[in-house]
């Protein structure tokens, strides 16, 4: 197996991409309701850009710095409402760099 063909790991793959953060204008927020519900705590796990994470009261927490805008996290809590997703504003969000 030459270098060339050495499967290269997801972590590599996204390390490649670049990301303009708006500074205080998040593209995706929680509405927390009283507790969080499945569907955000899943959140934590599928999240492919890994944005989610539980804070030390065990609720759910979103960093969009990095986000891919796959839109999982809106469809997943589209029917609890805890997610409101839309798209960076021009110019910023992922710069997906591909080869
Ligand atoms: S859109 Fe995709 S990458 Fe961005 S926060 Fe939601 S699940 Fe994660």
């Amino acid at each position: 197996m030459t270098a060339k063909d050495k499967p290269v790991r997801m972590e590599e793959r996204l390390y490649q991409n670049r990301y303009m953060v708006d500074e205080g204008r998040p593209h995706v927020r929680i509405h927390h309701q009283a507790e969080d519900s499945p569907q955000l705590k899943t959140l934590t796990r599928i999240c492919p850009a890994g944005c989610y994470a539980l804070d030390e009261n065990g609720r759910v927490q979103v960093a969009a710095d990095g986000c891919m805008e796959c839109g999982t996290c809106r469809i997943v809590c589209q029917a609890t409402g805890e997610i409101e997703w839309s798209y960076p504003r021009g110019g910023y969000g992922i710069l997906f760099k591909f080869g």
